[in-house]
């Protein structure tokens, strides 16, 4: 049995017997990984509060032949402020949501999406209000699907490749971007789109946080094409989004 180390954020945990927990956690050396956490659930285990959902960990693993096993953890980062609004929580589990889905053991894109994941905890966990919250999750979305090859495009018509600069463009969630109005006729389901949304869309893609205020309604409809644009990815249905739009 070798041991390495790494650093990983908690996405999910199981039972297993009555005293350990199997943590599914993305790290930034090896994507996607499952460890026994042993004797997590007994009161005074020192693994205890670190194996939190959404805690990030600096981790020494021992590799097993079916199932890695945690040996030590320290804390980095737990984002407590996540655990004392409801509304971070779920735009938080939301983001861990999507890494399960689509994170892959070995990915080799690991490094940057736990890079922009943890800081993606951090901007939502620090956000003053929601429109904060929701401008990080929106950002972590666009710039998580381009991490995994499936970039939103959103300067060039996906079908004809022109530059979009006039209005009556529209966006295709099932193309993967935005369309002309020469080429929205043939698309079956536009979504309306004008150029103060797709400012909102680059202005994520690249900025932590917005120059401006943003409105709400804004905010929320990119969050919507979003949505679409990433169940359609999915292979999975997604339990989050619903109840983030019962937030709004
Ligand atoms: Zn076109």
């Amino acid at each position: 049995m070798t041991n390495y180390k790494t650093q990983a954020i908690n996405l999910k945990s199981y039972n297993l017997g009555e005293a350990d927990k199997i943590i599914v956690m993305y790290s930034r050396d090896h994507g996607i990984i499952r460890c026994v956490a042993k004797g997590v659930k007994k009161p005074a285990s020192k693994l205890g509060g670190r194996m939190l959902m959404l805690a990030s960990n600096k981790l020494l693993i021992a590799k097993g032949k079916k199932l890695d096993v945690v040996c030590q953890a320290e804390l980095i980062d737990s984002f407590k402020e996540l655990r004392q609004n409801v509304a971070k929580l779920t735009y938080a589990i939301y983001c861990a949501e999507l890494v399960n889905t689509f994170g892959l053991e070995n990915d080799t894109n690991s490094s940057k999406i736990y890079e922009i994941f943890f800081d993606s905890l951090k901007n939502i966990s620090l956000s003053l209000n929601t429109g904060e919250a929701l401008w990080a999750t929106i950002r972590f979305k666009l710039v998580f699907m381009n991490l995994l090859g499936y970039a939103v495009e959103l300067n060039h018509c996906v079908k004809c490749n022109e530059l979009i600069q006039k209005d009556g463009f529209t966006f295709s969630a099932e193309a993967g971007g935005i369309v002309c109005r020469n080429c929205s006729s043939s698309i079956r389901e536009a979504i309306e789109i004008d150029h103060d949304i797709l400012k909102v869309f680059k202005d994520a893609a690249n900025f932590d946080f917005p120059e401006n205020i943003v409105d709400q309604t804004s905010l929320d409809y990119c969050f919507r094409v979003l949505k679409e644009y990433v169940a359609l990815r999915s292979h999975k249905k997604l339990k989050t989004p619903e109840l983030i739009e019962c937030l709004c």
